[in-house]
């Protein structure tokens, strides 16, 4: 069942060894107990506690972090690297990897450690973003602990375990790229494809890239179809898999704007929602950059101009199924534009507007909805099956969100009183977000009025 960490097959350029801190009194304070299923752990609380605060090897491993560049808000930054996360261990093809257990030589004198704060909001969306079906890293448990460390204020360290098939960056690529070591890019486009696109056979670099492409694609489409905002697009936060990967000061966004930002440190909008997809395609161009030397400019060139063809069908069947459309018919996306633009206009909630649709009740979102929605049963009765459609848009607009006022009574009750009862109840409402959940009404409300200056900023 255990085998040993794959990515130490790439050699000693790729990552340096590290010895994990300790953290004082630790505690573990939530599993995810199906992902303990999927990987098969048996382990009880006290090895896993073991495992999670990177107080015990799995399978005699010894914790690596890994070596990768990026462009952070549009600037190359040479070096960066696993700079308080390492990758401890493998079960069944997937890595195990803890973020806060200490300083790695990638760290740049920083603490090496993440606060709980951040660490619950890791965990939270991990699970959200699974139940809303977008690819992402998961998150096997939280460790908390009695060692503090020093952000705006004082805060307790925090450990999440990330579980992910595979941890590789963009910036992996161009870390090796821009040192033009060429070969090094070889092995690890070999590396990516003999384990992870399987597909493809060896040495076809440019059905790498494809793959990136679309299963990038896919994911941003997926992010804006359910309003989720990343928050930091930087080329070392985007994943070769597609993975919604490092959870910073993400936000799904609540009132409709489209140009919503969640992270207060970016003063120019950069990460706007709105933006990511195109974000996404220029971080694609970075890729493309770093594989100059395995593939060439003009197949590179030809094989990003698929990246906008996937992303508007996969967007585009997302939301005609958030609105119950099956058939085609011409004005579908002048009538879903429509209902967007007086969300906008009004203010609305993105999520509970699009929930209450399924309802099809006339005036359920006030007069200025009138008319469009008298437009819209007209072509909602064209359907051969109100019903499926019905369902259908039950499964695709979700009842509950990870509200950052959600996340934070959470935070709150787990740092002012110990208690973590509340992350366990929007774990689970989170984990299975399209059902109703009986006596857990009040938690898809839109956020009372202490949650309106919540602000959210990059690395803590
Ligand atoms: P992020 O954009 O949050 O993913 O982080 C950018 C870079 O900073 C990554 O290389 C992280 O490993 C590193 N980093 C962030 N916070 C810390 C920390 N507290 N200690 C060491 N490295 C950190
Ligand atoms: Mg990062």
């Amino acid at each position: 069942m255990k085998s040993s960490l794959k990515f130490k097959d790439l050699g000693s350029d790729f990552f340096a060894h590290v010895d994990t801190q300790k953290l004082e009194n630790t505690s573990l304070i939530h599993i995810n107990e199906s992902l303990m299923q999927d990987l098969s752990l048996k382990s009880n609380d006290n090895e896993l506690l073991g495992i999670c605060s990177g107080e015990k090897p799995l399978a005699e491993e010894s914790p690596i972090s890994t070596v990768y560049a990026g462009h952070q808000f549009g600037y190359f930054v040479p070096q960066l690297g696993d700079g308080r996360s390492c990758l401890i261990g493998e079960i069944d093809g997937l890595e195990l990897s803890l973020k806060g257990a200490g300083t790695s030589p990638f760290s740049r004198g920083a603490d090496g450690r993440a606060v709980l704060r951040s660490s619950i909001r890791e965990y939270l969306c991990s699970i959200a973003m699974q139940g809303l079906n977008i690819p992402t890293t998961r998150a096997l448990a939280i460790v908390n602990s009695s060692t503090q460390v020093y952000r705006e204020h004082v805060e307790s360290a925090a450990i999440v375990t990330r579980v992910a098939e595979s941890h590789i960056r963009f910036g992996h690529f161009e870390y090796f790229a821009s040192q033009d070591q060429n070969e090094n890019v070889k092995k690890i486009a070999d590396f990516v494809i003999k384990h992870h696109m399987t597909e493809l056979e060896q040495g076809d670099y440019l059905g790498l890239f494809k793959r990136a492409i679309e299963l990038t694609a896919i994911m941003i489409a997926r992010w804006q179809a359910q309003g989720f905002s990343h928050g930091v697009m930087n080329t070392d936060n985007m994943s070769i898999l597609g993975l919604t990967i490092d959870y910073g000061p993400f936000s799904f966004m609540e009132t409709y704007d489209p140009a919503f930002i969640c992270n207060h440190s970016d003063t120019q909008g950069r990460y706007s929602f709105e933006r990511q997809p195109s974000v996404a395609l220029w971080n694609l161009q970075r890729l493309a950059g770093a594989l100059k030397s395995l593939i060439q400019e003009e197949q590179l060139k030809d094989a990003l101009s698929s990246y906008e063809k996937i992303l508007v069908k996969e967007y585009s069947y997302l939301m005609r199924s958030k609105f119950g459309l099956i058939l085609q018919d011409d004005g579908d996306n002048a009538l879903i534009n429509n209902f967007l633009e007086l969300l906008y206009n009004n203010k609305k909630d993105y999520h509970r507007s699009m929930r209450e649709l399924s309802n099809q009740k006339k005036n359920l979102l006030g007069d200025d909805f009138k008319s469009w929605f008298k437009d819209y049963k007209k072509r909602i009765n064209k359907e051969q099956d109100l019903n499926q459609s019905l369902v259908l848009m039950k499964q695709f607009n979700p009842k509950y969100i990870l509200r950052n006022y959600l996340a934070e009574v959470a935070i709150r009750k787990a740092e002012d009183l110990g208690d973590y009862e509340e992350i366990d109840v929007l774990f689970r409402l989170l984990e299975r977000p399209f059902d109703s959940h009986n006596g857990y009404d009040s938690y898809d409300s839109e956020p009372p009025d202490w949650a309106n200056n919540l602000e959210l900023s990059c690395s803590s």
